[in-house]
């Protein structure tokens, strides 16, 4: 079976500009950023909705929140302010069918959002 663009980042055959990795989690810069700073947070292991998530394996909800909150202390975010959005489904625009935290910063954002 194919494997999604961002398995295919995971295992380093598509590049990418890192900015956190461990053995759960890969946290990389967005292609086509929304604001000044626009990183993406995925789990390793593939899932294509967080619903999709069976409860025996919730870990890597816990490793993926950690993960981000380490870095965006690393980088700033946590002064600077930050929004996270999860987008599943094609109401919600989703275009990579892998679990995905946009980590959006450097810019006012409208809520309720678009
Ligand atoms: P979605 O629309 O599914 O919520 O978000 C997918 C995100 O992946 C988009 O913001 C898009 O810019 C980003 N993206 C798509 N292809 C690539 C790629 O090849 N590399 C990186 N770094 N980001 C990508
Ligand atoms: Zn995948």
């Amino acid at each position: 079976m194919d494997q999604c663009l961002f398995c295919k980042i995971i295992k380093k055959e598509i590049p990418s500009e890192v900015v956190y990795e461990n053995d759960s989690v890969l946290i990389f810069k967005d292609i086509t950023p929304k604001a000044p700073t626009h990183l993406l947070a995925i789990p390793k292991k593939h899932y294509a909705g967080i619903h999709l998530v069976p409860p025996d394996d919730s870990i890597i909800f816990q490793q993926l929140f950690a993960a981000i909150g380490e870095t965006v202390k690393i980088i700033g975010l946590d002064l600077a302010g930050y929004r996270q959005v999860i987008n599943f489904g094609d109401c919600a625009g989703q275009t990579v069918h892998h679990i995905h935290v946009h980590i959006l910063s450097g810019r006012d954002f409208t809520w309720p959002p678009g």
